[in-house]
């Protein structure tokens, strides 16, 4: 199966290569700044998706970092030298008032944003935010039809389907008037229960405007709110994903393109580790909605993975990073215990492209 038509795009893991001098510190061990990090407003949402990835961490207290405090850290990422943030994190980020502070300031900033969101509390003054300060906006769709909408997102209101698809709409009609380069994406989790929907999700997504179509298989082992249930399988149903994939991709043109990203797992979508440690955290810091500097973004919510506080003080990691106890937190992942890992391309062109050169890298 394809996964794209164009492999220079957003989702082609292959792009980190292009943070070579970052790479390289991590094999040294002398960690530079990251490239990006992540901000997360608040960790409180207002729907109850089936596959929460931050199950963990949002089931506990509840954190919503302040308007001021935002404000700080997107001056603290310009100081550092950080180059993006994607505003999102275990939770819901609009359901901080403050996020639109944050978006504006990371602006003037010149520090790129992108948001992931569910859409459901975007408002018209969000709707002018993001198109004019966000590189990307990602709307967490995974479903084609309002039942089924209702269904994964956890919630009653079917009418919520059509409200989202309305402002994705909107936010479209407005990056166009504006004329600026927010890429939209409607956001697709695979699994059995929306399966079917792909090819009709993919036809809703080119109509109203968004850009590009992100499908991928949803994570559910070693994540809490899985952990009972039975695994997730898609053997039975994979000649079908394929075939709606392969019509989806036919809708592509000038304006829409299709992604079925499949790197990250085997043929049978099951997620694969193909590096033997972890390596790749300090391509990215997690500033999370406790106040804490979380070492991996795929592992919020575990207590022992903390690297330090940055609320009240941002400078704060400036101590912890690359120091020995950061190094140590890394050393002592073991790969197999983790969730499906949004990192692995990350940790494998580690191990081969800048630890066996398996790439011969210093030749054209
Ligand atoms: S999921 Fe695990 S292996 Fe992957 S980057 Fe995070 S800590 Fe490392």
């Amino acid at each position: 199966m394809r996964e794209w038509t164009n492999q220079y795009n957003a989702f082609n893991s292959m792009k980190a290569l292009v943070w070579r001098e970052h790479f390289e510190g991590i094999v040294k061990g002398k960690f530079l700044p990251p490239v990006t990090v992540d901000t997360d407003p608040t960790n409180q949402c207002n729907y109850r998706c089936m596959w929460c990835n931050a199950f963990d961490y949002m089931k506990g207290a509840k954190h919503t970092l302040s308007e001021a405090h935002l404000v700080k850290l997107a001056d603290f990422y310009k100081e550092w030298g950080v180059r993006s943030t994607c505003v999102a994190g275990g939770g819901e980020p609009l359901m901080n008032p403050g996020t639109s502070a944050l978006l504006e300031r990371l602006q003037q900033n010149g520090v790129e944003a992108g948001l992931i969101t569910n859409g459901a509390l975007m408002t018209d003054e969000h709707i002018d935010i993001i198109a004019r300060t966000c590189r990307w906006c990602g709307f967490s769709m995974d479903a084609g039809t309002p039942e089924t909408y209702a269904k994964v997102k956890g919630i009653r209101d079917k009418k919520m389907f059509h409200k989202v698809v309305e402002n994705i709409t909107k936010l479209a009609r407005k990056v166009e008037e504006l004329g600026t380069k927010c890429d939209i994406a409607y956001k697709y989790l695979l699994h059995p229960v929306n399966a079917h929907e792909i090819f009709q999700s993919a036809e809703i997504a080119k109509a109203i405007g968004v850009r590009d179509f992100h499908l991928r298989p949803v994570g559910w082992d070693n994540i809490a709110v899985t952990k009972d249930k039975d695994p997730i399988s898609f053997y039975d149903i994979l000649e079908d994903i394929n075939k709606q994939i392969v019509s989806a991709m036919s809708l592509e043109n000038g304006r829409f393109r299709f992604f079925g990203i499949r790197h990250k797992f085997d043929p049978y979508m099951v997620r694969k580790i193909n590096f033997s440690k972890c390596w790749a955290t300090p391509l990215l810091a997690t500033f999370g909605a406790d106040g804490k500097c979380h070492l991996c973004f795929d592992m919020r919510g575990r207590k022992d993975l903390i690297l330090c506080d940055h609320d009240p003080d941002p400078r704060e990691i400036l101590k912890a990073w690359g120091s020995e106890f950061h190094k140590n937190l890394i050393a002592k992942i073991d790969p197999r215990n983790c969730p499906r890992c949004t990192f692995g391309p990350y940790n494998e062109i580690t191990e081969q492209v800048f630890m066996e050169d398996g790439m011969c890298r210093n030749f054209p």
